[in-house]
């Protein structure tokens, strides 16, 4: 295995730690209109059933946990009503089914994901009534990636096998950490043990991912805690590693109040967790993803990075080609027709709307021209670290230097810092630049300095 280490130098962190969106769209969700409903939907789904031959992605939000973790910032339903549950179900098959009536002949899929939310926290004939609706509705195509997300606390290994007997083939752990002093800061306790057996009996079936999720910035986590936690989760030897930075925001997650502020590290010691965390990632031989994700050098990803052509969307990073994504439930996003889709993120709402037989969208966006070149640039920084002009321009009919005069002047502090080199007609982005995607990426974001309702919108901070 590659043991080269990548530093990342702490006054860099200091000097560009901002507020800064993700990226997980662009347009990112702020800027979106709640002006967008149910009719817009219902025509984009329209136009987009016309291409019969493209597979799409499908999304379905599992909204439900049994308790509410003190750091959770998921939109969740926290409940032990099986009423409730049915009824959930049974709403969001309806939506499935109406949804396919609009979509009409298009029918291919190319990649299924369930979160939440806890996906396995229904039983396996629940789980399977969803999966009968969507393949009565919709034909996966062969080799469809099927992902899960599964909290290890409480997914049984009945449930687990009933998952690859339906054609999962990857599956996402929330871990977090595995101190027990911070598990017990963050209300959520799972041993290192419990753990290792999901994940070896996951091992011993057929899944082609097995990865795992971690989060920095917790309340109690030290350099030396975080440390034994870094080297346990490379000893399970997952195949991708998500690491998310913890945004503490209890004035809007109220649940988040629970957490001693007191406890949590301060920037200097986040930027040196999070620095921590990619050098002994790299040093055991995975290949930074984006900014905060981890994958093993035989994995897809990395390969797909490397030849550049990986893809990112509301799911996280993939390889499939397709940026088109229908999402099911509570809070689910879609993209369709060039335009982005977000269902109502509260559950009476959502199946209120669905009942009455109408889509339970309460804000999109469509894309402009301009939103489209500025969304293919950002995708592939921060997808591929690189962008080829040449590509770019067979793709718009458009020089790069003239459409981004400006943006391309504002680059010249990331060449600087070596973020950046100019090889052969592209832009691409260097081992320590990595780290600072999102703030390279924000030189190319339309949006970022307008205001949108009198108010700029609120995000986390880059690192
Ligand atoms: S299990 Fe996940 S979604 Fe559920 S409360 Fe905990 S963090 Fe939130």
């Amino acid at each position: 295995m590659d043991k080269k280490k990548t530093s990342i130098p702490i006054d860099l962190l200091r000097k560009y730690d901002r507020p800064g969106p993700r990226y997980t769209s662009y347009p990112t969700v702020p800027v979106w209109s709640n002006e967008v409903g149910s009719e817009s939907y219902m025509q984009a789904l329209q136009n987009a059933s016309v291409n019969e031959d493209e597979a799409f992605a499908i999304y379905c939000h599992i909204p439900f946990c049994e308790c509410r973790c003190y750091y959770c910032g998921c939109n969740t339903v926290i409940t032990k009503n099986s009423d409730k549950v049915r009824l959930y179900i049974d709403t969001m098959k309806q939506e499935i089914t109406n949804t396919a009536k609009h979509l009409k002949n298009r029918k291919l899929v190319n990649q299924l994901h369930f979160g939440g939310g806890t996906p396995t926290y229904l039983t396996i004939e629940q789980f399977n009534e969803i999966l009968d609706t969507l393949e009565n509705c919709f034909n996966f195509v062969e080799g469809c990636e099927k992902s899960i997300e599964i909290d290890p606390r409480v997914t049984t290994n009945e449930q687990i096998k009933a998952l690859v007997n339906r054609g999962f083939n990857r599956i996402s752990m929330g871990v977090q950490d595995f101190d027990n002093d911070v598990q017990i800061a963050i209300g959520r306790i799972q041993p290192f043990e419990l753990v290792e057996k999901k994940v070896n009996f996951c091992k011993s079936l057929n899944f082609e991912g097995v990865n795992i999720d971690l989060i920095y910035g917790l309340p109690k986590q030290t350099i030396e805690s975080f440390t034994d936690t870094l080297k346990k989760a490379i000893t399970l030897h997952p195949d991708r590693v998500a690491l998310y930075s913890f945004a503490y925001l209890p004035s809007v997650k109220a649940n988040q109040m629970k957490i001693i502020e007191s406890e949590l590290p301060v920037t200097e010691d986040k930027y040196k967790l999070f620095a921590l965390a990619v050098e002994l990632f790299t040093e055991a031989g995975y290949i930074q993803i984006g900014m905060d994700h981890f994958a093993l050098p035989k994995d897809e990803l990395s390969i797909a990075q490397n030849d550049g052509r990986l893809h990112r969307n509301f799911m996280g990073y993939t390889v499939q080609a397709s940026p088109e994504m229908v999402g099911f439930g509570m809070s689910s996003i879609g993209y369709i027709d060039n335009s982005f889709f977000q269902s109502h993120p509260t559950l009476s709402k959502y199946m209120d709307t669905v009942e009455q037989n109408e889509f339970a969208v309460f804000r999109g966006m469509k894309l402009n021209e301009d939103d489209l070149i500025r969304q293919y640039v950002i995708n592939s920084l921060m997808c591929n670290f690189q962008l080829q002009f040449s590509d770019f321009y067979k793709k718009f009919n458009i020089q790069y230097h003239d459409y981004f005069h400006k943006e391309h002047k504002e680059l010249s502090e990331f060449f600087v810092d070596n973020f950046l080199d100019a090889p052969n007609g592209g832009l691409k982005i260097t081992e320590v630049g990595r780290t600072f995607i999102r703030n390279i990426a924000m030189v190319f974001d339309a949006y970022l300095n307008k205001e949108s309702d009198g108010k700029k919108p609120t995000f986390s901070r880059t690192i």
